[in-house]
Parts: C-alpha cells; sequence; structure tokens
C-alpha cells in the first residue's frame, strides 16, 4: 500500500489531474495567465502562503499559486499551515457526525450521482419516520451528538412528515444537534424544519462554474441553489456547501472560484471531496478526481475558513485506504460515521466502492475512533456547534 504522499502522488501523476481535464465550457474558469505570470504577479509560494495565514484572505490569482502547488516541499508546506489552522481555531478534537440516509429515493437526475433518477439499476428504499427516530436513538446512545438526515430529494417527505422526524428526535434528546441534507425544497419547507428544531443544513453547491452546474445537474441552476443557501442563512440555520473536486470540465480557476464562494458565503461547514464516476450514470468511464488535488482544495479551504467544521469525508476514504487521515492531517476535524441500518448501506451509491457499508455502526464508531487516536488526536464531545459567537452555546429551538 502507498503510504507517503510522496508515492501517491508519482501514481497519480501519471494520468490525472485537473488541469488536464480542463474543459473549453468554463466561462468562469478563464485562466488569468501561465503558471510563471501568475506567480510573478502574485508573489512566489511561500509568500502566499504566509498571506493565507496571516490574514485568511486571499485573491483568485493568489489561490491559484496555493492550489498548483508543486513538488513534495510546497505541498506539504501547505499541509502543514492548513494543520496549524486546524489546531489554532477548531483545536485537536475531532467531531463526529452520525449519518443516517433514510431514502436514496430521488427526483433530480444530476450526471455524477447514483440516486439520479434515471438509474434503474439501483435498489430504492425508504425509512419510515418511526425507524429513523429509532436509528437515530441507537446513534445517541452510541455517543454522536450531532445527527445528520440525508436522502435523496424524495418528495416522499413533506415537511410534515420530516418535522415529526426531527421533533421526534428532538424529544429524545433535546441536546442533540439535527443536520438535514434533503436537497433544494421550498422556503416554507425550509421555515417549517428549523421551527421544528433542525440546526443546520448542508447543501453542497457542487461546483461555483454556472454552466458546468447546469449541464451536470439538468433542470436545475447554480443561481437557485445559491438563492436556497440564502434562505438557510435567513432562517438562522449553520449552513453547510461545498464542492466536488475534479469533475469533468473542471479548472483550478473554477475550484478558486469554489473557494471564494464559500468564505462569500461564510458557511459554517464544508464539505470538499473527489468526484468519484458511478458506473450507472452518464459520467461513467470518466476519471475520477484525485486524493492530492482533494487534499490541497481541503487545505486552502482550512485557510480560508478557519472557523469552519471541515469533514475528511467518506469519498476521499473511498479513494485511498488512508485518505480520511491525510484530510484530518490537512485541515479537517469532522468525521461523519455512517448509521445507517447495515441492510440498507449497499443502496444509498451516490459513487461505487463506498466504504463503510458492511459494519455495524457501533463497529464504524470504534473503527473511526481508533482512527482518529492513531493521529493523537481524541474525539469531542456534545454536538460541536459552529464555534462562531452567533451559534456557540446551542442553535437548537425555534425562530
Ligand atoms: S446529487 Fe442529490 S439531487 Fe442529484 S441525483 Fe444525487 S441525490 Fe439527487
Amino acid at each position: 500500500m502507498e503510504n507517503t504522499l510522496g508515492e501517491i502522488r508519482k501514481r497519480e501523476r501519471t494520468s490525472n489531474g485537473i488541469r488536464e481535464r480542463a474543459g473549453t465550457f468554463s466561462e468562469t474558469g478563464k485562466r488569468p495567465g501561465t503558471f510563471n505570470e501568475i506567480r510573478k504577479r502574485a508573489g512566489t509560494f511561500n509568500e502566499v502562503l504566509a498571506r493565507a495565514e496571516a490574514g485568511h484572505n486571499l485573491t483568485r490569482q493568489e489561490l491559484l499559486v496555493l492550489l498548483e502547488a508543486r513538488g513534495e516541499k510546497e505541498l506539504q508546506a501547505l499541509f502543514r499551515a492548513a494543520d496549524r489552522q486546524r489546531h489554532l481555531t477548531m483545536g485537536d478534537a475531532v467531531h463526529l457526525r452520525g449519518i443516517i440516509e433514510f431514502s436514496n429515493y430521488c427526483r433530480q437526475n444530476c450526471f455524477y450521482c447514483g440516486l439520479r433518477a434515471g438509474n434503474g439499476k439501483l435498489r430504492r428504499y425508504r425509512l419510515q419516520p418511526e425507524e429513523i427516530v429509532a436509528v437515530a436513538k441507537e446513534a445517541i446512545a452510541l455517543g454522536y451528538g450531532t445527527l445528520v438526515l440525508q436522502s435523496g430529494e424524495d418528495p416522499y417527505y413533506t415537511a410534515d412528515v420530516l418535522c415529526r422526524v426531527i421533533q421526534g428526535i428532538r424529544h429524545l434528546n433535546p441536546e442533540v444537534a439535527i443536520t438535514l441534507s434533503v436537497g433544494e425544497r421550498s422556503y416554507a419547507d425550509y421555515r417549517q424544519f428549523r421551527a421544528a428544531g433542525a440546526d443546520r443544513y448542508l447543501l453542497k453547491h457542487e461546483t461555483s462554474d454556472p454552466q458546468l452546474f447546469a449541464r451536470l445537474r439538468p433542470g436545475t441552476s447554480l443561481e437557485a441553489r445559491l438563492e436556497r443557501l440564502a434562505w438557510l442563512r435567513e432562517l438562522g440555520y449553520q449552513v453547510g456547501s461545498g464542492n466536488m473536486v475534479g469533475l469533468p470540465g473542471q479548472t483550478w480557476e473554477s475550484l478558486a472560484d469554489d473557494l471564494l464562494l464559500l468564505q462569500e458565503l461564510d458557511v459554517e461547514m464544508a464539505g470538499i471531496g473527489p468526484f468519484i464516476p458511478h458506473p450507472d450514470t452518464p459520467l461513467a468511464g470518466t476519471r475520477g478526481g484525485t486524493l492530492e488535488d482533494t487534499l490541497k482544495v481541503l487545505a486552502c479551504a482550512r485557510l480560508l475558513l478557519p472557523f469552519a467544521h471541515l469533514p475528511a469525508t467518506t469519498a476521499t476514504g473511498t479513494i485511498h485506504p488512508r485518505g480520511r487521515q491525510l484530510a484530518l492531517q490537512a485541515g479537517a476535524n469532522v468525521v461523519m460515521p455512517n448509521v445507517t441500518p447495515a441492510e440498507y448501506r449497499p443502496h444509498y451509491t451516490i459513487y461505487p466502492n463506498k466504504i463503510c457499508i458492511a459494519e455495524a455502526a457501533s463497529h464504524c464508531r470504534l473503527c473511526v475512533e481508533g482512527m482518529i487516536a492513531s493521529l493523537g488526536r481524541v474525539v469531542a464531545k456534545g454536538p460541536g456547534h459552529s464555534p462562531k459567537p452567533a451559534f456557540s452555546v446551542t442553535n437548537s429551538g425555534k425562530e
């Protein structure tokens, strides 16, 4: 098994990389100059990295200097800086979020996702509200302080049905943080969820390039996505967004824009993971994102968003056996173990070969705790709200 980033890079360098996959349809991804021209204008790698650590504000050109870090020395310097920043602002404790994937039905047809409505090969399932609450009860008993309720965009769960679930969990434990990740809904729905006791909402923007977004998510738009993120902010949620790395047609410029968008949104959470092509989608056979590229974007996210919760995503752990550990050493401070009943897990295949689909929830927890201890870190206690003053005590409750 490859163990060092150097070894991983050697393999990835031969065939993959954002630069090679840059498409022609990306308008927002226009390149502002050659590699050398950008470094001449923005500063050397070390100068830009020092500016990032000191001020957490970079221009698009400066971000490109970090994203296009070259050579082991620059890469390690970037990851170490992100790790230092994580230690300073978020501490050494790693927050665990138990994720319940309660339905794999989806009305959308995103090109990159195995749950897309057009995938006739997927065995679909739905958990009933009382089943979801029962799973939540087990997760709380295992010590989870945050539960993430995730599904495809499934209209079966009306606002009233989901509110029953939220209230059921609140009734079990008033302190547990409830995060929703159920896609695009109406303002009235988001308001109702919040009033019922939902604390956080995850709605990844996926890509900040409007053309790439429209191409990969037919029938939806980046504009509508951003409008919903603004609604969530207005309603007082802790807001999470994020993007994929390595999408066909994506450029480093586009990824720099992703990071600037996350900063502009001032998100409390940002999920950054590699694109992994699914065989039963229109993107079957394309190349996926690499570990190195994903870690670079993650590290830059930590430098721009010093107070955000950044997960070491399961997708990162899927493309490399030590992906999550390396992410935890490049700015991440959260892991999201799966607490979905084992019988359903193999069918929540947004991407293929997902790790941790056979283990019991209790085993996953132990395994993740061991992984965290092996890095000299500890598991955080409690709900792990955003450290921003507005959310530091508790966010649960009514408007
Ligand atoms: S990415 Fe989300 S909205 Fe798109 S098909 Fe998959 S589950 Fe549905």
